[in-house]
């Protein structure tokens, strides 16, 4: 066998408040010969998500931190070059957790085949990967259902974008909020929401009480800060909040204190769960066949920014941030 040469991104140091290029390496490794039971793989397309920030961070969270020196970690979508497992031949496309490198050998535990892989092949990174099982979740958690009218902040990334049209598809009213005007004309011209706005140019307050003066029945929260703040002075008596996220707080290098309103959620006999997706695997399967029908079916925008290149990954990642990305953010490795 030829011997294969990945470069792969290492975490050089950790990050204060916005991670900058230095805080990452690239480095080459040599890939060892596949042995029996093992398995080499391409990456076709790499994950950049905002939970990696927190795994930039010491000390434990829901998840290990990365290793200062060691490769970074996330979702990718792969090719399998050469099998030594039975499991799987070469042209299978499986998902891992192996990104931030362009080829690796892994045993197949590691793998998860895509058996009849929908094109194009990232949206297994987003609308019917981890991101987009998000927003199934949350719509689940809290049983959205027709009628109710939802507010969904972060609207215009990966799992805004699909919490707000499943909700649409539930029959609900649905609220989005984004960074832009570009983004707000996706969600209203694309992605069917009813109201959307650019939370830059005024307050989450001030849009919110002019849009819904009525209020709302859900919200479901990307960003924390002062969208949640916001959102618990619109939320009607017994609304409900899915916590998915809080991307506003990621970079924040002290605690922030919480919403200066929270007593609302007495006040207003609120419900506030929060998940991390990965303890709802035993519903993928679930979130596939309805999820994936529906993106099969041509009714489900999954929009996707591409950056190009592993190169390119460090900006991606950091390009959250500042949001850069409308949908999901990948990286396209070959
Ligand atoms: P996105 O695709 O939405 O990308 C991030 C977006 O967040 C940016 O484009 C930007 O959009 C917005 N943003 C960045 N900084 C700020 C800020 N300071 N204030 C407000 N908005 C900001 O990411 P994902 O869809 O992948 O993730 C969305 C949220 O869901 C994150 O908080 C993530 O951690 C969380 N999540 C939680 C999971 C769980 O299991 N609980 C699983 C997956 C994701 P804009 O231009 O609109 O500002």
């Amino acid at each position: 066998m030829t011997k294969i040469t990945s470069r792969e991104i290492r975490l050089a140091s950790r990050p204060k408040g916005l991670p900058s290029p230095d805080n990452f390496r690239m480095a080459a490794v040599e890939l060892g010969a596949v042995a029996g039971g093992q398995v080499l793989v391409r990456n076709l397309y790499m994950s950049v998500d905002p939970y990696m920030r927190g795994r930039m961070n010491e000390g434990k969270s829901y998840v290990p931190p990365f290793e200062i020196g060691q490769p970074l970690e996330g979702g990718a979508v792969g090719e399998v070059v050469e099998s030594k497992a039975d499991a799987f031949k070469p042209g299978d496309v499986v998902l891992s957790r192996l990104g931030w490198r362009e080829c690796f050998v892994t045993a197949p535990e590691e793998l998860h085949l895509i058996r009849h892989p929908l094109q194009p092949l990232s949206v297994y990174l987003g609308a019917l990967g981890m991101p987009g099982m998000s927003a199934w979740v949350g719509l689940n958690l809290v049983e959205v259902k027709a009628g109710d009218t939802v507010f969904v902040s972060g609207a215009a990334g990966a799992v805004g974008s699909v919490a707000g049209q499943l909700a649409k598809q539930r029959g609900c009213t649905v609220i989005g909020s984004a960074g832009s005007d570009a983004k707000v004309r996706f969600l209203r011209e694309e992605c069917g929401f009813d109201v959307a706005f650019n939370y830059k140019t005024a307050s989450n307050r001030e849009h919110l009480s002019r849009e819904v003066p009525d209020g709302i029945d859900v919200y479901f929260d990307n960003v924390g800060g002062e969208a949640l703040e916001a959102a618990l002075s619109a939320l009607r008596v017994r609304g409900r909040i899915i916590a998915c996220g809080g991307i506003s707080m990621y970079n924040q290098e002290k605690p922030q204190p919480g919403p200066s309103n929270l007593f609302l959620v007495v006040v207003k006999r609120l419900t506030m769960k929060g998940f991390i997706v990965v303890d709802w695997l035993d519903c993928q399967k679930d979130f596939e066949r309805e999820v994936g029908s529906i993106f099969a079916a041509g009714k489900l925008k999954a929009k996707e920014t591409v950056v190009e290149g592993i190169d390119g990954a460090v900006d991606a990642f950091i390009g959250l941030f500042k949001g850069e990305n409308l949908g999901k953010m990948v990286v396209k490795l070959t």
